[in-house]
């Protein structure tokens, strides 16, 4: 059985657990800041990194250890640095890529916090940054320079769920000289792996499906060991390293990312077959539906469609908010991730400080709504959105 290779279901469970010293079945919290040498030449060594060992929780953590470990398994990445947020995971990945006078290349679809990060914060520090089509190859390779660095994407996009060739981005990325970061957040390891498909490094917010239950913020940054040097450089210095008990909850949550997004990806399926039939619904955005434009891309690329579905409907604003006010089980948040059911309107939430003009031309109407599908019974989440099934 040496050889036998675990099944990514399996890596879930039981990769990563190595630091059990009382041969506890369940993963300990270490909360502690520092660490005890036996001697001082013991800690001289461990401060010379002739001996391997903690030091001091901003630099290594056993409990943030052994989540790194896990999702690094599941990634397929040599290496993983966790982070106390997702955001401070895209700044770490930054940080370690890109110096000031360099360029990136993002799409414009990304999360609304990283354009804010891309376009406003790094901007003050020298960083430029082009937005382009997430969608259209020719837009990354014109954008290009000479000190282009880093292409950021994030697939599927939120909320329009438009997807984009990871494998052919990464080969126009490496002839631009650059590496290319995706932020696998929506999809997971267990539905999507950039990293097989060529990206260079894998962003996360651990917030979301990694936890699976809404409880804690954090993030991960994963890729070859030579590209992390920098970005773990970054974070022991400056400091959004996760916290023990972060991580432990994330280390819980990995246990059952399969079986969860499995069971996203079902519901959101049924859920997203379904609103296509409603007559208060004009248009439904899933990769999983063949309707999808690029449904054969989804399929080739992600394990299943993933468990965020959007859908215009007919009416506007005024209609959708009807939708979101009239629901009793579905949560108002604009999170996503959780074994709740959330519903948001993009428009008026994540998506208000972008300009009506942008917004109209990224497809954003003021009728889209979106629902992250939870782990509730289909036909309860359903049954909350009975208002689709006339016109609104
Ligand atoms: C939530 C989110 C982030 C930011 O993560 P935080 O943990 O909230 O900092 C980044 N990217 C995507 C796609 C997200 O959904």
């Amino acid at each position: 059985m040496s050889d036998h290779q675990w099944h990514p279901e399996t890596l879930s469970v039981r990769a990563g657990s190595e630091h059990t010293p009382y041969g506890e079945n369940s993963e300990a919290i270490f909360l502690t800041s520092s660490f005890v040498f036996s001697n001082a030449a013991q800690a001289a060594a461990r401060f010379g990194g002739q001996e391997p060992g903690n030091i001091y929780s901003r630099f290594t953590n056993p409990t943030v250890t052994m989540f790194q470990n896990k999702l690094a398994a599941l990634e397929g990445a040599e290496s993983c640095v966790a982070t106390s947020s997702g955001m401070s995971a895209i700044l770490a990945c930054v940080m370690g890529v890109c110096s000031a006078g360099d360029h990136v290349v993002a799409s414009r679809s990304i999360f609304g916090t990283s354009v804010q990060l891309f376009s406003n914060i790094l901007k003050r520090w020298g960083l430029e940054t082009t937005f382009v089509s997430l969608t259209d190859p020719d837009e990354w390779r014109a954008a290009s320079k000479a000190n282009t660095k880093l292409f950021f994407v994030e697939t599927p996009s939120n909320p329009l769920t438009e997807i984009c060739d990871i494998a052919l981005l990464a080969d126009i990325a490496h002839e631009a000289g650059a590496l290319l970061a995706v932020d696998n957040c929506f999809c997971s390891p267990a539905l999507q792996k950039p990293l097989d498909l060529g990206a260079d490094i894998v962003v996360h917010s651990a917030t979301k499906y990694i936890d699976g239950q809404g409880r804690c913020l954090g993030g991960a940054v994963l890729g070859r060991k030579d590209v992390l040097e920098p970005v773990y450089g970054f974070l022991r210095t400056a400091g959004p390293t996760m916290s023990a008990f972060n991580a432990w909850v994330f280390l819980k949550g990995l246990e059952t990312l399969h079986v969860r997004m499995d069971a996203h990806a079902r519901n959101a399926l049924e859920l997203a077959t379904w609103l296509e039939q409603q007559p208060g619904v004009s248009r439904v955005y899933y990769p999983g539906l063949a309707s999808h434009p690029q449904h054969a891309l989804a399929k080739k690329q992600q394990k299943s469609g993933g468990a965020i579905v959007s859908f215009e409907v007919k009416g506007g604003q005024e209609a959708a908010w009807r939708l979101i006010d009239a629901t009793k089980m579905i949560s108002i948040t604009a999170n996503l991730g959780d074994a709740k059911s959330t519903i948001t309107h993009p428009a008026t939430t994540t998506h208000s400080r972008v300009s009506p003009e942008a917004r109209a031309a990224a497809g954003i109407g003021d009728g889209l709504v979106r629902i992250a599908v939870g782990l509730e019974h289909i036909d309860d989440i359903k049954a909350d959105l009975a208002l689709l099934s006339k016109s609104l």
